[in-house]
């Protein structure tokens, strides 16, 4: 049995299918058959082709028109005259294989493209590459990766998936996936929590251990993983399936009640989301607003930054769906391990530590406004409001309220409708910021607890390494703490406080959250219903009393025992 860190819960059973890196090792042969190698260039631009063409078709239903843009420049590539004249003319004159005259022109494009001073020639050079390395693959036999069209019910093991890969996955036949890398907050991790499959991740080298086809089974409750496992260990997981549907039944007749705790105390509990399809789940699981938009997926899987007018679009349809109901947008969030690779910024040694998020923002203002023009006008449409990450000091603040209230005033010289009340919030993800929350809390309208990274920052454990994962823990008695000391400090300044990171969807936490008097609880969709289950069968004034004790405790493990031993919810 192997180990891992579980990240998305239910159990998982089926056929193994490993996604491959790809290291292609190219060799130069001479004195080849000129027209042999001509041929296998044909016929691979042939299906290169029709691979292009599927994966636009599939971005247009999936995602929309201009992510499936990009297939047709590659497209275009692959009719370019210049491009794959010089490659034929290479093969013919040399005498050599044809990948590797692909190798050498693609060289020397990519050369001269990259050292142009022009941003849209450096991306046409990633898109050379791109289409090359298929046309590479295809004459070589080597697979793609290509989890769109999977023929059966498949568990995909992978050293890591990256946000292109999950968004392409045919999510009817992935039951579920295991990663050697990343951590619970990993993106990986929240992309398998919102589209509601099973994962473990940080499972060191399992590809190691498995082949294509082998059966395995997994708990994405508690990280066990069996290869090949006996009649008898399926047998018991099947139970175990049973058992989990029959809770997720009564949990299903929670839909349209109340987020109330026996004592009357009424929360909300509010969804996590990366991109406007995610509503489906949080009206399925009847999320009570959109407590985080993680903005920065509108940026991702693309080739150059979204217009306003798309960012417009995409926060107007969030809003328009979900009515009355919050809608909390975050402000683009990249740099950590969220990259950008068309902004072209710098490496950094400590990419979490550097520049991202607000600091981004407030270092690129065009980007930033865009976003900010694009947010105000969609809160014409329903109940928008706007959080900016990563804040540290009061002066970040004032700065990103100042570009808030100039966009405003642009908006208004030109008459165009927006919310005037819109609600300002922000996360609360830095320990300086704790710190200072009573301060902040004077000017802004809410706040919401970023765990992820308040952990990470507060016990300097970094949230994406595996072998630091045992110290990454939200019973620290440092993180209750400060945790309980932000939601004194908003109350008292009449604020509400809510929470976004995992641990607000973290069914041993919510009771102590309630006894904190946390307003806003924020989790992925699949968590919601669970969470109100909790909600219903705690009192806020037992929970009260006895997080005076929790307090005290000096250790973690200390904490989580005791909820383990005082605090069971049965279902
Ligand atoms: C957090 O840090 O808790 C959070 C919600 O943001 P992200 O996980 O996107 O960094
Ligand atoms: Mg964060």
């Amino acid at each position: 049995m192997l180990q891992g860190i579980p990240v998305s819960p239910g159990i998982a059973i089926g056929k193994v299918l490993i996604k491959k890196e790809q290291q292609i090792q190219l060799i130069k042969k001479n004195n080849i058959n000129v027209t042999e190698e001509l041929e296998k260039l044909t016929n691979s631009i042939d299906i290169a082709r029709e691979q292009i063409n599927q994966l636009y078709t599939l971005t247009l239903n999936t995602i929309g028109e201009k992510e499936a843009e990009i297939f047709d420049a590659h497209n275009m590539i692959l009719d370019d005259p210049e491009f794959f004249g010089q490659i034929r003319e290479k093969v013919a004159s040399e005498n050599i294989n044809v990948e590797w005259a692909i190798k050498e022109v693609l060289d020397n494009f990519v050369m001269i493209f990259e050292n142009m001073d022009n941003e849209y020639m450096r991306e046409r050079a990633a898109d050379l590459k791109d289409v090359s390395n298929r046309v590479i693959r295809i004459i070589l036999g080597v697979e793609l990766n290509d989890f769109s069209k999977l023929e059966e019910e498949v568990i995909i093991i992978a050293n890591d998936l990256t946000p292109s890969d999950t968004a392409q996955m045919d999510k009817e036949k992935v039951i579920g996936f295991i990663t050697e890398i990343g951590g619970r907050t990993s993106h990986t991790a929240i992309m398998a929590r919102t589209l509601g499959i099973p994962a473990i991740v940080g499972v060191g080298n399992i590809i190691e251990f498995v082949e294509n086809g082998d059966t395995i089974m997994f708990d994405g409750d508690n990280g066990e993983i069996i290869i090949n496992p006996e009649e008898e260990e399926i047998e018991k997981y099947r139970v175990q399936i049973k058992q989990n549907e029959k809770i997720k039944t009564k949990l299903s007749q929670l839909k349209g009640c109340e987020s109330v705790s026996e004592d009357g105390i009424k929360v909300e509990l509010a969804a996590n989301i990366g991109t406007p399809d995610d509503i489906d789940s949080v009206i399925e699981y009847d999320g009570e607003g959109v407590g985080l938009f993680r903005s920065e997926f509108l940026y991702m899987n693309r080739d150059k930054l979204p217009s306003e007018e798309e960012q417009f679009n995409a926060y107007k349809k969030v809003a328009k769906r979900m009515k009355s109901k919050n809608v909390i947008v975050r402000t683009l969030d990249i740099g950590g391990d969220k990259e950008l690779e068309y902004l072209s910024l710098e490496k950094e040694t400590n990419p979490f530590l550097g520049y991202r998020a607000i600091r981004l923002c407030l270092g690129e203002k065009e980007i930033f406004k865009t976003q900010l023009r694009a947010l105000l006008r969609a809160s014409a449409y329903g109940n928008i409001k706007i959080m900016f990450p990563m804040i540290s000091s009061i002066e970040e603040l004032r700065e990103a309220k100042g570009l808030l209230e100039e966009t405003k005033n642009e908006l208004r010289d030109s008459k165009v409708q927006f919310n005037e009340n819109i609600e300002v919030g922000i996360m609360i993800e830095i320990p300086a910021a704790a710190l200072i929350s009573d301060l902040l809390a004077k000017e802004v309208d809410f706040f919401s607890i970023g765990t992820n990274d308040l952990i990470q920052y507060m016990t300097a454990v970094d949230r994406m390494n595996q072998k630091i994962s045992h110290l990454y823990n939200q019973y620290h008695p440092a993180v209750l703490r400060l945790i309980n000391m932000v939601i004194d400090s908003g109350h008292k300044e009449g604020i509400w406080v809510g929470m976004c990171g995992e641990v607000a969807g973290d069914p041993k936490m919510i009771p102590i959250l309630l006894g904190m008097g946390l307003d806003e609880f924020s989790m992925s969709p699949i968590s919601i219903l669970k969470a109100r289950w909790i909600i219903n069968h705690t009192s806020q004034k037992v929970m009260k009393e006895i997080l005076k004790e929790v307090l005290m405790m000096s250790t973690g493990k200390e904490v989580e025992e005791f909820i383990d031993e005082n605090i069971k919810i049965e279902y």
